[in-house]
């Protein structure tokens, strides 16, 4: 990849130029729509991924192990949790989508 700056020809997967320590990712990420759209749309998944793991973790871990003063069956713990995973998946892409408006 060619350095916007230096005009340094760096390797296609050098992160920074070598030359001049341009961070070329950036770069490219800065110019291409297209690029931008598929590190969103990963960003998204990724977020909504992270945010129903935990939400379907912690609450599964919290009603089993931490809040045991409950009336909750096994079978509702686990119905709990899906529903919290739920919840953490749309919360992890709101929390992205503030973090884009900032
Ligand atoms: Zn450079």
């Amino acid at each position: 990849m060619q350095c916007p700056t230096c005009n340094n020809l760096n390797a296609a997967t050098d992160v920074r130029c070598m030359r001049c320590q341009t961070t070329l990712i950036h770069e490219a990420a800065g110019h291409s729509e297209g690029f931008k759209k598929a590190a969103n749309a990963l960003d998204a998944r990724m977020y909504s991924g992270i945010g129903a793991f935990f939400g379907f973790a912690l609450t599964a871990v919290l009603l089993k192990f931490v809040l045991t003063e409950h009336w909750l069956s096994d079978r509702q713990i686990y119905l709990s949790a899906v529903v919290a995973g739920v919840v953490g998946s749309l919360l992890g892409r709101l929390f992205l989508k503030a973090k884009h408006e900032l």
